[in-house]
């Protein structure tokens, strides 16, 4: 499990992984196809815990260091994702079946240095 980012092997700061960026938001919701439940992420919290109760396995695996670090690359702006849950639902007898909870993710990066508008 990663707790922190990595850069060429060496675990180091976020303001070290990502000099240029200025501010950075995350915004969660959690649900499955009955309900929605916002949640609340930010660059320190990586491992996110499923809420459905008869989850097993309950953690989403969120790559949000890569994700971050993608967008710092391509200095993309906003990025949403939809991340499924990859725990399972114990049905008894032996019988298991994927728990359908998801995680909506939001990601929105302000950079220090002006953007280079790639369309124009
Ligand atoms: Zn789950």
């Amino acid at each position: 499990m990663a707790d922190g980012y990595f850069f060429r092997g060496k675990s180091v700061s976020f303001e070290e992984a990502f000099p240029d960026i200025k501010e950075l938001n995350i915004e969660g919701t959690e649900g499955d196809v009955a309900q929605h439940k916002k949640i609340f992420l930010n660059k320190d919290n990586l491992a996110i815990s499923c809420s459905n109760p008869l989850c097993e396995d309950k953690v989403y695996n969120i790559k949000l260091g890569d994700l971050i670090a993608e967008m710092y690359r391509n200095k993309e702006t906003l990025r949403k994702e939809i991340i499924s849950c990859g725990g399972y639902e114990n049905m008894g007898q032996g019988q298991k079946r994927r728990c359908l909870n998801h995680l909506n993710v939001k990601l929105e990066i302000k950079y220090k240095s002006p953007l280079i508008d790639k369309n124009g």
